[in-house]
């Protein structure tokens, strides 16, 4: 038997070795509980890196956590922060000259506008031209909120706004301007899609060669440069490893 002055003892002990546990932090509640079946949050990671480039639909196992992510809140919240970051540092790099040649040109599909509907009824299944080109055509996508908000945000720092999509513009230049419209981008700078020229051109070929029309011909500067997908940027290959604990600038 234990005297009861040493057992008062000993739960002191483990009490202080708790406290102190939880003084270094306590292990973060990872969503989805049970850590990540099926790879699925790392294969995300992977994507958001651009170190897993060429893939054509979300892997089987992780329909469902695609689902979850895109439908439940988390995508809102990484979008939010997204465009909260970016604001800040519009903010941060306040226009503009005078002459109003300050720009930022921002990407349509699923920066602007949402295709998530589209995407969930075919279970984020492979890219389908003809499919996708009839669901655009209907123009009933719907604006992305926080998007919505540093678009506004944007124009009213004074930027010029160019919105750049490789959607055809013969195909759906009316239907692309009218479901902006509706989804509440209204006082864009202009709406540049890609025109017969560009057909058959990867998204990094078009898209650059307009950023550098918009610079080097027309003299915009262009600020920033807001899309969902690496190719919005430039085309070098890069891999980012993982690191949430410190940012070096
Ligand atoms: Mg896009």
């Amino acid at each position: 038997m234990v005297p009861l002055g040493l057992r008062r003892l000993m739960l002191l002990l483990v009490t202080l070795l708790v406290l102190d546990k939880a003084a270094i932090g306590a292990p973060w509640p990872f969503w989805p509980p049970g850590g990540d079946p099926g790879g699925c949050l790392s294969w995300r990671v992977m994507v958001e890196a651009n170190n897993a480039k060429y893939w054509r639909a979300v892997p089987a196992p992780c329909v469902g956590y695609v689902w979850a992510y895109m439908g439940w809140g988390q995508y809102g919240r990484d979008v939010g922060t997204a465009a909260d970051e970016i604001a800040a540092y519009a903010a941060s790099q306040a226009p503009a000259g005078e002459d109003g040649m300050d720009a930022w040109v921002m990407d349509v599909d699923d920066t602007c506008l949402s295709n998530l509907p589209y995407y969930q009824a075919k279970q984020f299944g492979p890219y389908d031209p003809a499919a996708f080109k009839a669901w655009a055509s209907r123009g009933v996508c719907p604006g992305i909120p926080a998007m919505v908000g540093l678009f506004r945000t944007l124009k009213a720092g004074e930027f010029r706004v160019f919105l750049l999509t490789g959607r055809d513009e013969e195909a759906l230049g009316a239907c692309t301007a009218a479901n902006l419209a509706a989804a509440g981008f209204a006082g864009y700078d202009r709406l540049i899609m890609r025109s017969a020229a560009y057909r058959g051109q990867s998204s990094v070929a078009f898209k650059s060669a307009v950023r550098r029309r918009l610079a080097e011909e027309e003299g915009y500067r262009i600020r920033g440069n807001v899309g969902d997908q690496w190719s919005d940027f430039a085309g070098d290959r890069v891999f980012k490893v993982p690191n949430p604990m410190y940012f070096v600038p």
